[in-house]
């Protein structure tokens, strides 16, 4: 029988860059991906926002996760000819009391990188007036079909993907054959799939399903993100991706007409253009009740291992995070920060 290191299970965000790090490192990897299945990646938006504007604080970890980010992606885009991350300023239209709050963290040195000045007028002028405007400075967002399909390519032609679906049952477990090849280590990326595996049921998730718009807009600016309530980004020929909505109880990926009028009704409070709603999409964020990610090995099974949790900010964690698990998956001493430990959970 025919050997190999490690079989990734899933090709979204998780494992696409979790299988680019294991191929650099010379490890001998193989892909197990089910197109069938639906993928957070594919519907995701791809938006990097460094802040959380909620409370006008720093994004988890973002000094961090930015530079290993930018840095990967650029490389990823040599490799594989062609271009899937964009630098782009956010626009965040701001209350009264926002105001405030972005004048106190301008003078805050930790904010240096991603706050810019305050202007007292948009501009983009299509934006619906405001008290004033804040740019946000480090954002971008990455093409995420088009980086999944140009990763596809690349596995395909180096014979490391297989597209079929991995059945998670207990001989798997034990024997880690899959199509006559044993694997000594299994790693399952498999979005807000874990939910239904037999071995991570003690994972506490909280998923998320989230839709998503493209809209046709051709008076509206393509140089910036605009955000408040609801994203309009850019994804050329005057197309936007306009979003999201967050549900927890509908787990399916079916896109609805309250989905759609929500984020409609949202876009229209934001923006005076006509547009026209071309695509309307849905799927499940894989999201942990303490929205950080998850990484580690079975506490049973010391040849299974799980890389998951990547949440609502997947683009900006998942780089980062790759290079955490490959040195988990290359050296048995290795250990991950307690906070992202799949351990947390036993
Ligand atoms: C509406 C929406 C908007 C979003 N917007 C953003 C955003 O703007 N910015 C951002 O950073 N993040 C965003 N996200 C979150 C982001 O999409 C996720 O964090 C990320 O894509 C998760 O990647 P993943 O690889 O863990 O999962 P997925 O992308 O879901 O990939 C899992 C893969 O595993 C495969 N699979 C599962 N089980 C099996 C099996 N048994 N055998 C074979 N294959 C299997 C599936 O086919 C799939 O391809 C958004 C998500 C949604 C839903």
């Amino acid at each position: 029988m025919k050997e190999a290191e490690v079989l990734i299970v899933g090709q979204g965000l998780a494992g696409t860059l979790l299988a680019f790090e294991l191929h650099f490192a010379g490890v001998d990897v193989c892909i197990v991906n089910n197109p069938q299945k639906s993928s957070a990646t594919r519907v995701a938006a791809g938006m990097v926002n460094p802040l959380m504007f909620k409370r006008m604080t720093k994004s988890w970890m973002v000094d961090e996760l930015l530079p290993v980010m930018k840095k990967r992606y650029r490389q990823l885009e040599e490799l594989l000819g062609e271009r899937f991350y964009f630098d782009l300023p956010i626009i965040k239209p701001l209350s009264e009391q926002e105001t405030g709050l972005w004048h106190e963290r301008k003078t805050d040195d930790k904010f240096a990188s991603y706050i810019e000045e305050i202007c007292e007028t948009s501009p983009v002028e299509h934006v619906l007036k405001s008290h004033a405007y804040g740019i946000v400075k480090g954002s971008g967002y990455l093409k995420t079909g088009l980086f999944l399909d140009s990763a596809k390519r690349y596995f395909l032609s180096k014979q490391m993907l297989i597209e079929a679906d991995f059945p998670a049952n207990k001989d798997n477990f034990e024997d880690r054959v899959f199509r006559d090849i044993q694997f000594n280590r299994i790693v399952f990326c498999e979005g807000h799939y874990l939910k239904r595996h037999p071995l991570f049921d003690f994972i506490r998730l909280q998923l998320a399903k989230g839709e998503v718009l493209q809209i046709y807009a051709p008076q509206l600016s393509e140089n910036y993100i605009i955000n408040r309530r609801v994203f309009v980004l850019p994804i050329g020929y005057h197309r936007f991706k306009v979003g999201s909505t967050y549900e927890w109880k509908d787990l399916s990926d079916v896109p609805t007409e309250e989905g759609k009028e929500s984020i409609v009704d949202r876009l229209k409070d934001l923006v005076n253009v006509d547009f026209k709603v071309e695509q309307h999409w849905a799927g499940v964020r894989p999201t942990v009740i303490d929205r950080r990610p998850v990484l580690g090995k079975h506490p049973q099974h010391e040849h299974i291992f799980v890389f998951n949790g990547l949440g609502t900010k997947g683009v900006m964690l998942a780089p980062y995070f790759a290079t955490e698990m490959k040195s988990l998956l290359c050296n048995n001493q290795y250990q991950v920060i307690t906070e992202v430990s799949s351990d947390r959970f036993l």
